[in-house]
């Protein structure tokens, strides 16, 4: 498994360098892990903005 990364702005968790949801930087300096598997019904996904499904971190240095 490659080091996942995750999005400085929206959190979004990736393989990539840049966040393929909002283009901004990942960082590898993340903490703690939440899947989205509704965002629609999820109020933690209202919480954090998030508006597709996926893997987020919930801290992003
Ligand atoms: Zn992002």
């Amino acid at each position: 498994m490659k080091d996942l990364r995750a999005c400085r702005k929206c959190h979004y968790i990736t393989e990539s360098d840049t966040c393929p949801i909002c283009g901004g930087d990942t960082s590898k300096d993340w903490h703690g892990c939440i899947i989205i598997v509704d965002h629609k019904k999820s109020a933690l996904a209202k919480k954090m903005n998030v508006s597709v499904n996926g893997r987020f971190a919930l801290r992003v240095r």
